[in-house]
């Protein structure tokens, strides 16, 4: 992800795209002076001015794709910060008559604080309610530039003239490509880091980026930030070559042109904005000229065709063509996992060793300490109460599992203990520390990993990621801006991978891979968060036989190897009296008892409940 260019051809090619790239940028300049030599009737001035616009508006999509393409989000406001950027420049030079290179400095700083105040109210929401509010705020900030004549000259914008110094074409064009390098560099190291590790999680997956400690919030706000402060550096440079701002520039349809360039280019490579700039600004001259009044339409055709044919963009093509030339050669899925890897894991299961410790551990349980304490526990849907007064207590090194029907209130529950859900009274202490109603990425941070009942991963990141990303948050590394995420730990995650058995697997994509190993990857991602105590939520659901014994023991190992405390609710019963230590039984969103399995066993009220589910379940089938 954090890529310049798609991986088609291995590193020495990609580093050689990219310095093609560079050159290409570089001779703008004197091609154009060849073209006008060969070409009488074209102008050498205009094409190195339509080169200009190019690195600009690269610039302008690399900075929006750093919201789109690595963190996920939709903003409609970009185009305004852009403009807050440009009306920077135009302003200072106008009313304060100062040198257009001091507004040029001031407009990242303007568009910044602009973003961090307008990103602040449009978190309110999330999602889609964020994207309306950005596209609010875009008609706000455009209204108060068009209506404000006296400071903006409304409608009929702002002119500027340039220093002698970057009046002529090619020097402007060489400072502009200066400048962009420079921002360009800066948002690649950003995107490489541990940072840029955090946001990739965020894109990938909110919830368990959050249970991983990702403060979800504040990294997408400051993202938005630092996007609009790029955008403030396009807007700045825009109005150089321009010699004017407008207030058309903030209009909230002007988001478009970054949204079209990033998916002509490619939204998951770095480079991939920059190289839809330069087509869409070669399209914008050919069709325009050509059929000056379909241009959008013809545009949209292609976008449309670019986006059907090569989902990953024009600079993804070549890998498109390979993995179809793959596909011919070697027939479908060379490179996917067989369904049962678990095996492997249990291979290295050594069941003396295991079966020694596990006594000694039994032992301690009954003497250990509470690590986990709820005290009467309570949260309602309305008038349902899902979980009511529910008190507990899970020992240090223990395996408890909690039963009940379904809707008996055990996912509230654990949703209740990790903060997904604040509770409407009651207390949860870890480790003699009170917790109640913290967000998720905070009790991430206090030792409890989850595993949620519907498998919760990064499923395009490799699983060796998987692992690492959540070492970073787990170490604090995430709010680095710097250093390459994915050196980082690497080696760690790798060893973590083979010790729950997807070793050979690690580099491939977690979402290939089946069933049964994803959840061996939530539980790894818990290990590797140095959990102490994991909650796992009905670990076995939608498993083959098979495949549940397979999960259960490494469930088993793992937990007796690293002396993990586990509370882990499960509907198989097979599942719950091979593992359990100790049993808790809801009902209706109260607890019935507890115990031993065995007393569990035979206690007449259990067997009621669930008799009374299986006659629910006659009834209903
Ligand atoms: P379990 O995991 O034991 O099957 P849950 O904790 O998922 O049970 O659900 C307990 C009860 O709370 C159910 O009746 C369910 O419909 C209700 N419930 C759970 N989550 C919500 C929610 N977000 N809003 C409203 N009702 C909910
Ligand atoms: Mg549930």
């Amino acid at each position: 992800m954090s890529r310049l260019f798609p991986r088609f051809l291995g590193d020495r090619v990609r580093w050689g795209a990219v310095l093609v790239l560079f050159v290409f940028v570089g001779l703008i300049p004197p091609l154009a002076g060849l073209n006008e030599n060969l070409n009488p009737d074209t102008s050498s001035r205009f094409q190195i001015f339509l080169g200009t616009s190019a690195l600009v508006l690269a610039l302008w999509a690399i900075s929006y794709n750093l919201m789109l393409g690595y963190t996920g989000m939709v903003s409609f406001a970009h185009a305004a910060y852009y403009g807050v950027g440009a009306y920077t420049v135009a302003l200072i030079f106008k009313r304060y008559h100062l040198p257009v290179l001091v507004g040029l400095g001031a407009a990242p700083f303007a568009a910044a604080a602009v973003g961090l105040v307008t990103g602040l109210v449009a978190q309110r929401a999330v999602r889609l309610y964020f994207s309306l509010l950005t596209l609010a705020i875009s008609q706000l900030l455009f209204s108060i530039v068009f209506s404000w004549y006296d400071f903006t000259g409304g409608d009929n914008g702002i002119s500027i003239t340039l220093p002698d110094q970057l009046s002529d074409y090619t020097t402007l064009y060489y400072f502009t490509a200066a400048v962009v390098g420079i921002c360009l560099l800066l948002m690649f190291i950003l995107v490489r880091s541990p940072f840029g590790a955090a946001l990739l999680s965020i894109r990938e997956n909110r919830q368990r980026a959050a249970a991983i400690g990702i403060n979800v919030k504040v990294y997408e706000l400051a993202i938005y930030t630092i996007a609009a402060l790029f955008a403030g550096v396009a807007g700045g440079l825009f109005v150089m070559y321009q010699q004017q701002a407008y207030p058309e520039m903030l209009y909230w349809t002007a988001n478009a042109q970054p949204v079209v360039v990033s998916l002509l280019g490619g939204i998951s490579t770095f480079l991939g904005p920059a190289i839809g700039a330069f087509i869409y600004v070669v399209l914008d001259n050919t069709i325009s000229k050509q059929f000056p009044y379909q241009f959008d339409i013809i545009l949209g055709a292609i976008v449309l065709a670019v986006v059907l044919a090569v989902p990953g963009g024009v600079s993804d093509a070549p890998s498109v063509f390979l993995r179809l030339r793959e596909r011919f050669r070697r027939g479908e899925e060379a490179e996917k996992p067989p369904a049962e890897s678990a095996g492997e894991a249990i291979r290295m299961f050594d069941v003396r060793k295991a079966l020694a410790s596990e006594a000694i551990q039994a032992e301690k349980v009954h003497s250990g300490k509470t690590l986990l304490r709820i005290e009467h526990l309570s949260r309602n849907f309305g008038g349902l109460r899902a979980v009511e007064d529910v008190s507990l207590e899970v020992k240090e090194g223990d395996r408890h599992a909690i039963i009940g029907p379904n809707g008996a209130g055990k996912s509230t529950l654990f949703n209740l203990i990790t903060g997904q859900l604040k509770p409407s009274s009651g207390k949860v202490i870890l480790d003699g520390r009170d917790i109640t109603g913290r967000p998720p990425h905070v009790i991430a941070k206090t030792g409890i990993g989850r595993a949620f009942q519907i498998t919760t991963i990064f499923p395009k990141l490799s699983v060796r990621q998987n692992l690492q990303y959540a070492m970073l948050a787990h170490a604090g590394y995430t709010v680095r801006p710097f250093g390459i995420a994915d050196r980082i730990f690497a080696g760690e995650a790798q060893e973590l991978a083979e010790a729950v058995g997807l070793g050979m697997w690690a580099g491939l994509p977690a979402g290939q891979l089946s069933h049964g190993d994803q959840r061996a990857i939530e539980i790894a991602i818990s290990l590797a968060l140095g959990s102490k105590l994991v909650l796992l939520d009905e670990p076995t659901a939608g498993m083959s036989a098979y495949e549940t014994d397979k999960a259960m023991e490494l469930v088993r190992r793992l937990a007796t190897e690293r002396f993990l405390t586990l509370l882990f609710c499960e509907h198989d019963m097979s599942v719950v009296f091979s593992t359990a230590r100790t049993v808790t039984v809801m009902h209706q969103g109260r607890v019935l008892t507890a115990g031993t399995p065995e007393q569990i066993r035979r206690n007449p009220d259990v067997q009621k409940v669930y008799l009374g589910e299986l006659e629910q379940e006659e009834v209903g089938a």
